[in-house]
């Protein structure tokens, strides 16, 4: 099912399907809309420490015959330090207490996995995840959120899923570019090798120049500066880079186009 963004499927899936009398147990480091869409489900909330499994088992055990049903929800790529979710842990953990899986896959779809189909198929757990999400504005290049599951999901978003009823859908020109990047993707692993190719160089120059970039495992790079007025006196430096460059450039073109 496609939704307007990612956001909004989060915002739509989470509420259409848990409610009063549901737990939502959610990896503390989750993404704002899986936060945003658990409020508007009005389910009880939980968290279990970041990719802390004994913290999952213990919160599943405490709360299991509490609820009817419980869905547990992460991130498969973690979009501030670029960690990758302990899936198998996470979906045996679910199956033990018979709980639903969600997986945002925002950053994994298009970068993890066999031609970039995402954290699932990294970890080789096909069919085993209840709600796989993804997002068609970040490695897809264009606008747009997915959920990925079974028949049933699908006729039960149609009736339920609120962004995809009472919000226009995608236009028929973003439908078109979306359906030929994941063309592209299928045809051949030319650019989530260069992603990663790219992704190791700054990472290395960066490691090189002294620079904390914390314990990622993905292209996602965090520059970890600690300090926070710091971090903000060094995004100003950097802003100021871009624009004396930007300046430097259209001099360049102005005096091109003179010539
Ligand atoms: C970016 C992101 C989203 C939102 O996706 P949009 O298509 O930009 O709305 C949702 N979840 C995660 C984990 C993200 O990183």
């Amino acid at each position: 099912m496609v939704y307007q963004s990612g956001f909004n499927c989060n915002a739509g899936t989470i509420q259409a399907v848990v409610g009063k009398g549901d737990l939502i147990v959610s990896d503390e480091l989750n993404h704002a809309s899986i936060i945003d869409g658990s409020r508007l489900s009005r389910a009880d909330k939980t968290i279990y420490k970041h990719s802390d499994m004994d913290s999952l088992e213990e919160v599943l055990r405490t709360n299991r015959d509490k609820y009817k049903n419980i869905l547990v929800i992460t991130d498969g790529v973690f979009s501030m330090d670029g960690d990758v979710a302990n899936l198998p842990g996470i979906v045996e953990l679910a199956e033990k207490f018979e709980a639903m899986t969600y997986v945002d896959d925002a950053h994994g779809s298009g970068v993890l996995g066999e031609n970039g189909r995402g954290t699932v198929d990294h970890f080789n757990m096909h069919g085993r995840i209840d709600f796989s999400i993804g997002t068609l504005s970040k490695a897809i290049g264009v606008i747009g959120g997915y959920v990925a599951g079974s028949d049933t999901m699908k006729e039960w978003l149609s009736h339920r899923g609120r962004p995809i009823l009472f919000s226009t859908s995608l236009p028929p020109a973003a439908v078109g570019a979306i359906i030929e990047a994941f063309k592209i993707l299928n045809e051949t692993t030319e650019y989530t090798d260069k992603l990663w190719s790219n992704a190791k160089f700054f990472k290395e120059k960066l490691g090189k120049l002294g620079f904390n970039t914390g314990h990622s495992q993905t292209p996602i790079t965090p520059v970890i500066i600690g300090d926070e007025s710091k971090t903000m006196e060094f995004s100003r430096k950097l802003m100021e880079r871009v624009f004396s460059l930007r300046e430097l450039y259209s001099r360049q073109f102005q005096c091109a186009q003179e010539e």
